[in-house]
């Protein structure tokens, strides 16, 4: 069957309600019903998970479903259960399956019932599971969150790399990889690793046009101008990043003591006040969460109005996705980071303990940062040039909403202050 025999426009409304798709939707869709390579690189909340799920639930076998987190893939076949009638229609295969269940499993994918197969790159790799999936019939492969193969993105996994070499004994299948990770060097590894350099490649914009970007140099009055800056938006919502724990702690008491509503998230705090912090985020009962990267995975709150980031992220890739986090529903999103040279250099001292390849990748991604906190260009445009992508700074959109261009300055070395 290929898309022209499948309409799926009506599908897409029978399984998911939806009237219209989102973006580049539509023509991944095709692609990979064309039974070819398919490569997509989309932001966060783009919509890729429906890139798979459609094709999958509208062709015979079984789909498998790469994801490194076991809660994701626990969510998505929550969700995709809740499409259906049988449960049976999407499954989770991982090391925490009881025998019984894992014969269930087996069984419905063996008489063509289950559409959608979660594995954790680990599982996939046992020889059992691979001998088994050999014998079935399988629809696709798709690899989410792709860049986890890549030692340039932000999470890289060791067992991706064995994928291609699993997806060669399962059979000559069409595979389909999935990321947020738009940097060229990262795509370039994810299709060299899974073979794929003959995939048709489907790119979203990652323009955020919303959203206003601010750099700051860093003084020792920085707390100072935190708290004038959350007084300006009074009853707003906001998220500020700091890079340890300590200091999560310290900038949500000066903050309280001030009069400001917020609480600390951070990996040190138990799971009880984590999830409370968090709710009393989401619901409003406070203003703002000082937290470190920890907090935000899966936050899917949209009216944020500012991003924060006390200190500077280790890489654009993360700024990217932490300032992503402001203005989801198109709204006001101001995000403001604070930089100075010193930041940089504790950055780099973090780092000097690992070994030297993961050290000299830190580094390169960190000048990257440097480079972009120094700039007197139009922040967007080095953003989106970062991600591989053209942005006209004089007329694309959101194009005078940033410091650079409001404000045009000198340029100033933070570098030289660190000095005095
Ligand atoms: P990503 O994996 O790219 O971050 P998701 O697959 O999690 O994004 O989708 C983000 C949100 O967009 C989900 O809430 C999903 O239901 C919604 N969505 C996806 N496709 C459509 C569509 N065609 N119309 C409306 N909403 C959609
Ligand atoms: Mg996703």
């Amino acid at each position: 069957m290929n898309s022209n025999e499948i309409d799926i426009h009506k599908e897409l409304k029978k399984y998911f309600g939806f009237s219209q798709f989102k973006g580049l939707q539509e023509q991944v869709i095709k692609s990979l019903l064309n039974k070819q390579n398919t490569f997509v690189i989309m932001p966060t909340g783009g919509g890729k998970s429906l890139c798979y799920q459609l094709p999958a639930l509208v062709q015979e076998g079984t789909a498998i479903v790469v994801s490194p987190l076991i809660a994701l893939m626990k969510n998505q076949v929550d969700a995709i259960r809740s499409l259906s009638s049988e449960k049976g229609i999407a499954h989770v295969l991982n090391s925490s399956l009881t025998k019984t269940e894992i014969a269930q499993v087996k069984k419905d994918i063996t008489s063509g019932l289950t559409k959608l197969l979660y594995v954790a790159p680990e599982s996939l790799t046992k020889e059992e599971n691979v001998n088994f999936l050999k014998n079935v019939t399988i629809s696709f492969v798709a690899i989410d969150e792709a860049h986890c193969i890549s030692e340039w993105g932000h999470d890289f996994r060791p067992e991706y790399r064995n994928l291609k070499n699993i997806i060669k004994q399962i059979g000559d299948v069409p595979v389909i990889g999935l990321t947020a990770t738009a940097t060229p060097k990262v795509q370039e590894d994810i299709l060299k690793n899974l073979d794929m350099c003959d995939a048709t490649t489907f790119k979203a914009s990652f323009n955020r046009p919303n959203l206003y970007y601010e750099v700051r140099t860093k003084t020792k009055n920085i707390e100072s101008d935190i708290i004038r800056f959350i007084k300006q938006h009074k009853g707003k919502s906001g998220i500020i990043y700091c890079l340890s724990r300590k200091k999560v702690e310290a900038v949500a008491q000066v903050l309280q003591v001030n009069g400001i509503s917020a609480v600390p998230y951070h990996a040190g705090l138990d799971a009880k006040t984590r999830a409370k912090h968090q709710d009393m985020f989401l619901m409003e009962d406070v203003d703002v969460v000082v937290a470190t990267i920890a907090f935000g995975m899966g936050i899917d709150k949209p009216d944020v109005r500012f991003v924060i980031h006390h200190d500077i992220p280790k890489s654009l890739e993360s700024y990217y996705q932490e300032t992503g986090r402001a203005g989801r529903d198109g709204g006001e999103g101001h995000c403001l980071a604070y930089y100075s040279y010193k930041d940089v250099e504790k950055l780099e001292k973090f780092m000097s303990g690992k070994p030297v390849a993961e050290q000299e990748i830190g580094f390169a991604l960190l000048q990257e940062v440097v480079a972009y906190a120094e700039t007197s260009m139009s922040r967007r445009k080095f953003l989106l040039h970062y991600f591989g992508e053209e942005f006209d700074s004089a007329t694309g959109e959101g194009a005078d909403m940033d410091d650079n261009i409001r404000n045009p300055k000198v340029k100033v070395e933070a570098k030289d202050q660190a000095v005095k």
